[in-house]
């Protein structure tokens, strides 16, 4: 899957992809991020690519030739390319929509700075916009490494083993179970006695007991999206009953 990461700091993408699980994903030809400064774009000698708002107001915004030329350069490339605006404006990106955007081969993923950009870009040349959350950052660098890490792990080869991204959180539309690893006791707090019991079956049970706790507790919201058995809501009965008394 490649990526075409349209900025005026490329410098910031150097680090995040030289580490760790993207780093060997680069390294593998599963992923490929490749950035492009919009300042190159632009049409005169001091390569000026925002200008004062019409109407008049604070700060500045991002003018649309730089933007839609850097856009069609890499649409001449690959005509069938998605382009996603990174806005707290978007729709906010959750683990549904990470999920269909790793079925694509190819996204343009264009950063905003200053007050944004000038509005003909999102007419014209955007297909989707995204936000990471309903906060305002400086600029949409942050939000293009969150989406890049997030898609990305879901691609096939990129984790480990491709069964760990099943078992995060939101994958089935609840959280994920409380992990533990050596030693099995610290400062008198034991791991749950069933982890070590080599018992499969009990240790399943035990996650989905845990993982349904814990969504109950912190994102009760979640539960009316899940796909819940018998045997889920009879555990969550249990799990509110307990709670009350
Ligand atoms: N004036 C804009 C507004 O109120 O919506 C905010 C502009 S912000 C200072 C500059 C850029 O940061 C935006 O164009 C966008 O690309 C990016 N950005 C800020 N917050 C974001 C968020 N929550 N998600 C995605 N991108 C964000």
């Amino acid at each position: 899957m490649r990526f075409d990461i349209l900025t005026l700091f490329p410098e910031m993408f150097s680090s995040p992809f030289q580490e760790s699980i993207l780093a060997k994903a680069i390294e593998k030809g599963l992923i490929e991020v490749r950035t492009i400064n919009i300042r190159d774009f632009a049409l005169d000698k001091r390569r000026i690519v925002d200008d004062a708002p019409y109407g008049g107001g604070q700060g500045m915004v991002m003018k649309v030739e730089p933007i839609a030329r850097a856009i069609e350069q890499v649409k001449s490339e690959d005509p069938s390319v998605r382009t996603i605006y990174l806005t707290p404006e978007g729709k906010p990106l959750n683990q549904e929509m990470a999920r269909q955007l790793s079925s694509r081969s190819h996204l343009i993923l264009l950063c905003g700075r200053y007050e944004g950009v000038d509005e003909r870009v999102r007419e014209l040349f955007i297909d989707e916009e995204i936000s990471i959350g309903d906060y305002v950052l400086t600029g949409g660098e942050l939000a293009a490494m969150v989406l890049i890490d997030t898609v990305s792990r879901l691609l096939p080869g990129v984790l480990g083993s491709d069964r760990s991204a099943e078992e995060d959180s939101f994958f089935g539309s609840l959280l994920e179970y409380p992990q533990y690893t050596r030693p099995a006791s610290f400062r008198g707090y034991e791991v749950p006695e069933v982890l070590l019991s080599g018992n499969h079956q009990a240790i399943s049970l035990w996650r989905r007991k845990e993982a349904l706790r814990r969504t109950w507790m912190r994102r009760p919201d979640l539960l009316s999206k899940a796909s819940l058995s018998e045997e889920d809501k009879k555990i969550l009965e249990e799990i509110s009953k307990k709670d009350v008394s």
